[in-house]
């Protein structure tokens, strides 16, 4: 019996070594991510696979993943935040919220990802970069007989009644680019008419900045305020959608990732943020059907994704828009002029 019994212990201790995942063997890591979830669960399965890392994944918008790391930081849950756009990452570094890491890829990036870490002192670091504009429906524009939209001041007009959504600041990172692009084009005060005068044709603002070009391709709406990538994704997945960026000038986002201060798997968090800045992993984001412009300069280039080129292009000041007071302030004067609007 005390054999049989030994024989058993000996074959489960076995059975765990050769079952064992080499995921148990190198740990855990939680990933906030604010990037498409098609995308978020491929990079959470290949570092898996790359690393034997075992990875829980969270997605969220950026201006919703900032609230929830202010809200856990006296006891952190996340290890590493992947993707959203730039300005909140510069916020939680402003906040200290985010760690100082040098990762030895920075050398092959380029100067726009690499500034995004000199602004943040070095606590965040571009990983893509993506510019704002419009995206439509080329059937229910055909239906109404109405112009696609070109320019800013064209979203004004009465043909658009009730048919353009944009996303809340609150939540989403994209309707913020969106609120701080017209204030850099137009001068505050003239930013936030405009903002009042749009809202006669806005049906929604939503909680996550790529619902509109979804909505969009649904037919839900006409027009949406979002990064033009994003109606890629849209076209390529068959629906009659196209995009434009607006004729005044346009804002762009620098995607980015952050390790989060007092990561309890920190050595894991870094091995992330060193993967997520070479051309292997940033390849994943064309076959998650992803078009940003990737911050390696050895990854190839999406031949699908727009080009900045042909964009009129404003030089949107990451550092200023990126500041804490800055953001809180213009998100505030949204709520109280814009979203309180009946
Ligand atoms: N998804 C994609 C493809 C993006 O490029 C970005 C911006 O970084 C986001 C999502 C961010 O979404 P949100 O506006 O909800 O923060």
């Amino acid at each position: 019996m005390k054999t049989a019994t030994a024989g058993i212990a000996f074959l489960l201790a076995l059975g765990a070594t050769a079952f064992a995942t080499p995921a148990s063997a190198q740990g855990v890591l939680n990933v906030y991510c604010s990037v498409q979830v098609e995308w978020c669960t491929l990079i959470a399965n290949e570092f898996q696979k790359a690393t034997g890392v075992k990875v829980s994944m969270t997605q969220k918008g950026s201006g919703e993943t900032i609230a929830q790391l202010k809200a856990e930081a006296q006891n952190p849950k996340g290890d590493v935040w992947f993707g959203g756009t730039g300005d909140p990452h510069l916020q939680a570094a402003e906040e200290n919220l985010t760690e100082v890491y040098k990762s030895p890829k920075m050398s092959e990036l380029h100067p726009w990802a690499v500034k995004q870490n000199t602004d943040s002192g070095g606590k965040t670091v571009g990983i893509y970069a993506g510019a704002l504009g419009f995206g439509f429906n080329t059937e229910l524009l055909a239906k109404k007989n109405v112009k696609a939209p070109a320019c800013w001041a064209d979203l004004l007009k009465p043909e658009f009644k009730g048919e353009i959504q944009m996303a809340n600041p609150n939540s989403s990172g994209t309707a913020y680019v969106a609120i701080a692009t017209l204030v850099q084009l137009m001068g505050e005060d003239k930013a936030f008419d405009y903002l009042k005068k749009m809202h006669a044709n806005i049906n929604a603002y939503t909680r996550s900045g790529t619902a509109p070009m979804k909505a969009v391709a649904r037919g839900e709406t006409m027009v949406s305020i979002s990064f033009v990538h994003d109606g890629v994704t849209e076209a390529l997945a068959g629906f009659p959608v196209k995009t434009a960026t607006p004729c005044e000038g346009t804002g762009y986002e620098i995607g980015s990732t952050s390790i989060i201060k007092g990561a309890r798997n920190m050595a894991n968090a870094k091995k992330f943020y060193d993967w997520a800045l070479t051309p292997e992993a940033q390849k994943l984001e064309a076959q998650a059907k992803q078009f940003q412009v990737p911050s390696n300069q050895a990854t190839p280039l999406p031949p699908e994704a727009p080009k900045f080129a042909d964009m009129k292009l404003i030089d949107y000041d990451q550092a200023k828009y990126g500041k804490s007071a800055e953001r809180k302030r213009l998100i505030a004067r949204w709520d109280s002029e814009v979203g309180a609007l009946p």
